[in-house]
């Protein structure tokens, strides 16, 4: 099982109360979802992070939607595009209409088409016309800095974050701004029956303990009195004994599942039960839950809470004996 808040973010898009998570860009400093950080509360995963984990295993899967440009210098400005002169680099670059003479190709204004009699001439090789219509209308990006026209411009991004830039604004080449692309995430193909095979494991346990007498929360958020919050599979608490449990459902414990485990059962003074759901348990964390006072218990086909389960060594390692085991759960 993956963390509290990962599974809740799986389960919102499954019950439909959320669609989709979208990206928004932090004023322009970086893409972040809302929605997300609000669900993870006090996880320390980034939302990213979050996200394309589950994306990975087909869990959740993403969509394009497109790209924003912050800048490389304030790091807090989004860019804009600009055209930029190839010869100055001056943004003050503009797409204007002009006349072109057929002989010689000049391409100027209309009225630099006229001469002092109000003849049309061209002045680049000297021929005359009757009409304006003998020449031909075509566009050039004409720089009001150093005066040089183009065919094609070159391009540049802008920094909106005026206020950012010493001595005004602040443009670069394309490939100097720092890109994000924005991706949207819904429920995916695995989605569902993952989701569903995580909660039965979270449910097994939690019925176990309710028949032992606790009052069982299942994805509870528990504040401290201390105010810090945490996000927990199962929340088992004992009125008459004071003491209750923290669970956290795994898969595939790490060593840093027992750690985040022992922190929280600390500061909620409960004691702390690690489920691997599938009764295997890599050495290393079973050493550490020896020391973290972290226990590890399986729960029986006929409901029965045990502390049997299988250890190996480097589990963590062995891709393929771990995936012989999670395919045939899936
Ligand atoms: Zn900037
Ligand atoms: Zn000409
Ligand atoms: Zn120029």
């Amino acid at each position: 099982m993956v963390s509290p808040g990962k599974l809740r973010l799986v389960s919102e898009l499954a019950e439909g109360s959320k669609d989709s998570y979208r990206p928004t860009v932090d004023e322009g400093r970086d893409v972040t979802y809302p929605a997300v950080d609000e669900t993870l509360v006090s996880e320390e995963t980034r939302p990213k992070d979050a996200l394309e984990s589950l994306t990975e295993r087909e869990i959740l899967e993403r969509t394009f939607e497109g790209k924003v440009y912050t800048c490389p210098e304030c790091r807090e400005g989004e860019m804009t595009y600009a055209t930029a002169c190839p010869r100055c680099q001056s943004l003050y670059i503009v797409d204007t209409e002009l006349l072109q003479c057929g002989g010689c190709g000049r391409a100027a204004p209309p009225e630099a088409f006229e001469d002092d009699d109000g003849e049309i001439v061209c002045h680049g090789c000297g021929s005359t016309m009757e009409s304006m219509d003998q020449l031909e209308r075509t566009s050039r990006y004409r720089c009001h800095d150093c005066g040089e026209q183009h065919v094609t411009p070159a391009h540049a991004l802008r920094c909106e974050n005026e206020t950012g830039h010493r001595g005004g604004g602040f443009a670069c080449d394309p490939h100097d701004a720092v890109e994000h692309a924005l991706f949207r995430y819904r429920l995916g193909e695995s989605g569902e029956p993952w989701l569903e095979t995580q909660v039965r494991a979270r449910r097994t346990i939690a019925e176990a303990l309710e028949d032992r007498g606790y009052a069982v929360e299942e994805d509870a958020t528990v504040t401290t009195d201390a105010g810090s919050q945490h996000r927990l599979h199962v929340y088992a608490t004992d009125e008459l004994l004071g003491k209750g449990a923290v669970v956290s459902v795994h898969e595939q414990p790490t060593v840093g599942d027992v750690d985040a485990l022992e922190t929280t059962a600390r500061e909620l003074s409960a004691q702390a039960l690690l489920v691997p759901t599938l009764g295997v348990v890599d050495e290393s964390v079973v050493n550490r839950a020896d020391a973290a006072d972290v226990r590890i218990v399986t729960v029986t086909d006929e409901g029965e809470i045990e502390r049997e389960y299988e250890v190996t060594e480097n589990l963590g390692d062995d891709r393929s004996f771990l995936g012989r085991l999670t395919s045939s759960l899936r």
